[in-house]
């Protein structure tokens, strides 16, 4: 296994075979109808061979882009326009919304440390699609809203008007703007901003072994597999509890409220 550092080193001048969407070690390339795509994979091959890589065979598909492909947690899809969209996945919306509905539910939180602790993780993950187009029902938060406000509402220290506040809190609404990180020519994409950002950000504020814990998994959380790109804490888990075991194998980066849920739900069963 290449580390997604060393393997965007390596990978440089990639993007000069195709068109293509690439984060660390994984990549889209866009083909047109008239374009040959056995070459192009043979060119990639030869690419990777002379710097001692291979194409994982497993992870490498041929997708008409009208049914659609998900990838980084995005679902792109050609419109009769021509034009890409993307949308968050299904696997990635239900992945959040899962997170979500953990803390809403937990009672071992009040409603204030639930808002305060579900804003971070909206925000990122808001901020994360922030160029997709999420109004609409599709990814809509608002069955989940309706459900947080009941149960804020439910403790006895709260009334309409301050759940109202709280869900505020909880939910804050980022703006989006559609359709800006397709089309991005050549390595260069917003999203490498954020993972260059996000990095330094978190090798500042975590220790060497969750930092590079965080590396080794691409910044993606170990537990529900988004990445760790939010204000949300990162936690270093010791997969077999052992907390004198500092093999790599046995570390893993996972967000604070995935940890939390990992190692409470243990407990109650
Ligand atoms: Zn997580
Ligand atoms: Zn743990």
């Amino acid at each position: 296994m290449v580390s997604p550092l060393l393997a965007n080193v390596a990978l440089n001048g990639i993007e000069e075979i195709h068109q293509s969407i690439r984060y660390a070690d994984d990549m889209v390339i866009i083909l047109k109808p008239k374009d040959n795509a056995e070459a192009i994979l043979d060119k990639i091959s030869q690419f990777l061979g002379e710097r001692g890589m291979k194409l994982s065979e497993k992870k490498t598909k041929l997708t008409a882009t009208k049914d659609g492909f998900d990838f980084l947690g995005w679902n792109f899809k050609v419109q009769s326009n021509g034009k890409f969209r993307s949308v968050p996945s299904s696997d990635n919306y239900k992945a959040f919304r899962q997170k979500v509905k953990r803390i809403v539910n937990n009672s071992n939180y009040g409603a204030k440390e639930k808002a305060e602790k579900l804003a971070p993780i909206v925000r990122g993950w808001r901020n994360y699609h922030r160029f997709c187009k999420m109004d609409g029902s599709k990814n809509s938060l608002v069955h989940i809203e309706t459900r947080a406000f009941k149960v804020f509402n439910k403790e006895a220290k709260q009334n309409r008007y301050t759940s109202k506040k709280l869900l505020d809190l909880a939910f804050p609404s980022v703006p989006y703007s559609e359709n800006k990180h397709i089309n991005v020519k050549g390595e260069k994409s917003p999203f490498d901003g954020d993972i260059a950002y996000w990095s330094e950000r978190n090798s500042k504020l975590y220790d060497g072994e969750t930092s590079s814990a965080l590396k080794r998994q691409n910044h993606t959380c170990g537990y529900c597999g988004l990445k760790t790109l939010s204000d949300e804490k990162v936690h270093l888990h010791h997969v077999d509890g052992n907390h004198n075991n500092w093999k790599k194998n046995n570390l893993l980066a996972v967000h604070e409220s995935c940890h939390d849920y990992h190692h409470t739900s243990k407990t109650v069963r």
